[in-house]
C-alpha cells in the first residue's frame, strides 16, 4: 500500500534514530567522564547524577528496542512491506502510522497480543518458576 505521508514518516523515523543513537553517543561519554569526575568530589550532583543513570540503564532496553524497530520500518520503506501489519498482513492505517511510524502491527492485532500476555504471561511462567 502506497501511504501519501511516506516522506513525513520517513523523516520522522529517520529523526527518531538520530534522537536514539544520539542518546546512547551520550551514555558513552558520560560514562568515559565519570572517571574525571570522581577526580572532583560533589556530593549533591553524586545523588543525582547515579538517579539519571539509572533512568538511562532503564531506558536502555526499550530504546534499543524501538531502534530495531524504527531500523526494520525504514528498511520496509526501501524494500517494500512497510505498513503491513505482521500478524493479520493487512495494511496499518495511515492515521496510526502517522503516530507510531515505526508500528507493527494493527491496533486490533495489537490489542489481542496484549490481552495474550496479560491473560498467559504471568500466570504461566509463574508456574513454570515454581517446578
Ligand atoms: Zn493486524
Amino acid at each position: 500500500m502506497k501511504y501519501k505521508s511516506l516522506p513525513e514518516m520517513k523523516s520522522k523515523l529517520q529523526d527518531i534514530r538520530s534522537r536514539l543513537l544520539g542518546g546512547i553517543e551520550k551514555t558513552l561519554k558520560t560514562s568515559q567522564d565519570e572517571e574525571f569526575t570522581q577526580l572532583v568530589p560533589d556530593t549533591t550532583d553524586d545523588a543525582s547524577r547515579s538517579f539519571s543513570r539509572q533512568m538511562l540503564l532503564n531506558l536502555g532496553e526499550q530504546d534499543r528496542e524501538r531502534l530495531i524497530q524504527v531500523e526494520e520500518a525504514l528498511y520496509q520503506m526501501e524494500n517494500g512491506g512497510y505498513g503491513m501489519c505482521k500478524l493479520c498482513e493487512k495494511s496499518i492505517p495511515e492515521a496510526r502510522l502517522k503516530v507510531v511510524p515505526f508500528a507493527q502491527y494493527c491496533v486490533s492485532c495489537l490489542n489481542e497480543i496484549e490481552q495474550d500476555q496479560k491473560n498467559n504471561g504471568h500466570n504461566g511462567s509463574d508456574q513454570f518458576e515454581a517446578f
